[in-house]
């Protein structure tokens, strides 16, 4: 089976952006898909986060595609809200066959200006949350012997930045964490891999603070203000790249198909991953 009739999928961070993306290619492939979302500010981040609106909206992308959805507004970062949503997304669907972890966020910040507070909200989020989500919807995958599992690093999981200490840090983990529950779950029919975009076009760089941190000479900068600083941290001559270049690495290893790949890592970066060791 190539598409996805029949398969349930569980995404994190689906209110917008490439959580979004993901959940509408999966449901134009025929999957119901269980929409996991915060949608809260936090006071330790300078942009906003997605809103109930957000996620309300994706759900009816999704339903426009034909299948089901069902909304849940959960903080990956707290295991026992992602044990309730999973619990919803089985009562609702029968099962759970693929997750995204995807719900993230990032923070500007040299490593001697970070606070606890900062480090915690990046960590919990990004790196715990993926954890979370992961220990969620293993054992039913176990149960059934099948899953797929696929969790969103970063260049910078692969490389270090200026002002990304927590983020990079946090990206770096989610890697490890791949690599190592790929093994723990192999013998059950779970696949885990992750994909490791570049610059991507969703409000996570396109905002305020992300602009004003990379033009500090402007005073309300623009996108085409930034746009020649985005080009220049990619090695092909793009600034960013759509969500649905990133969908497409998720599609091929979430298929059915895709039984035997597992523990890797498929960047999605317009060429900086020829710049990496890995
Ligand atoms: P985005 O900000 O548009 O979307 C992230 C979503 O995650 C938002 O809807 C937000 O509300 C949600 N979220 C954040 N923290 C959460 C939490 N604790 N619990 C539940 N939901 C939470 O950004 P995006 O670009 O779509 O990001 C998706 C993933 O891709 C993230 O993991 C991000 O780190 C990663 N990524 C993004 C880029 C990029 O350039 N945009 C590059 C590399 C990796």
């Amino acid at each position: 089976m190539n598409g996805f009739e029949g398969r349930v999928a569980f995404i994190t961070g689906a209110a917008r952006g490439q959580g979004r993306a993901h959940a509408v290619a999966f449901a134009e492939r025929g999957a119901d898909v269980v929409l996991l979302d915060r949608c809260e500010d936090r006071d330790v981040l300078s942009y906003p986060m997605a809103t109930a609106d957000d996620l309300e909206e994706t759900a009816r992308m999704v339903e426009a595609a034909g299948t089901r959805s069902l909304v849940v507004q959960a903080d990956v970062g707290d295991r026992d809200a992602m044990d309730a949503a999973v619990e919803a997304g089985i009562s609702a669907f029968g099962r759970i066959d693929i997750a995204v972890a995807n719900a993230g966020v990032t923070l500007m910040g040299s490593v001697q200006h970070t606070t606890t507070a900062q480090w915690d909200e990046v960590l919990g989020s990004n790196l715990t949350g993926v954890f979370n989500t992961i220990g969620a919807v293993a054992p039913g995958m176990i149960e059934r012997g099948y899953g797929r599992i696929v969790t969103v690093s970063s260049m910078l999981g692969r490389q270090g930045g200026t002002n990304t200490a927590a983020y990079s840090a946090s990206k770096w983990g989610v890697i490890g964490l791949t690599k190592s529950a790929a093994l723990d779950l192999a013998r059950h029919g779970i696949t885990v891999n992750a994909v490791a975009p570049g610059n991507i076009s969703t409000p996570m760089i396109h905002n305020e603070t992300l602009y004003g941190h990379m033009r500090p000479d402007l005073e309300s900068p623009t996108a085409d203000d930034v746009e020649p600083v985005f080009r220049s941290l990619h090695v092909q001559p793009v600034a960013w790249l759509d969500a649905f270049e990133v969908t497409r690495a998720v599609l091929f290893l979430a298929a059915e198909d895709s039984v035997h790949l597992s523990g890797v890592v498929i960047p999605v970066d317009a060429g900086n991953a020829a710049r990496t060791s890995g």
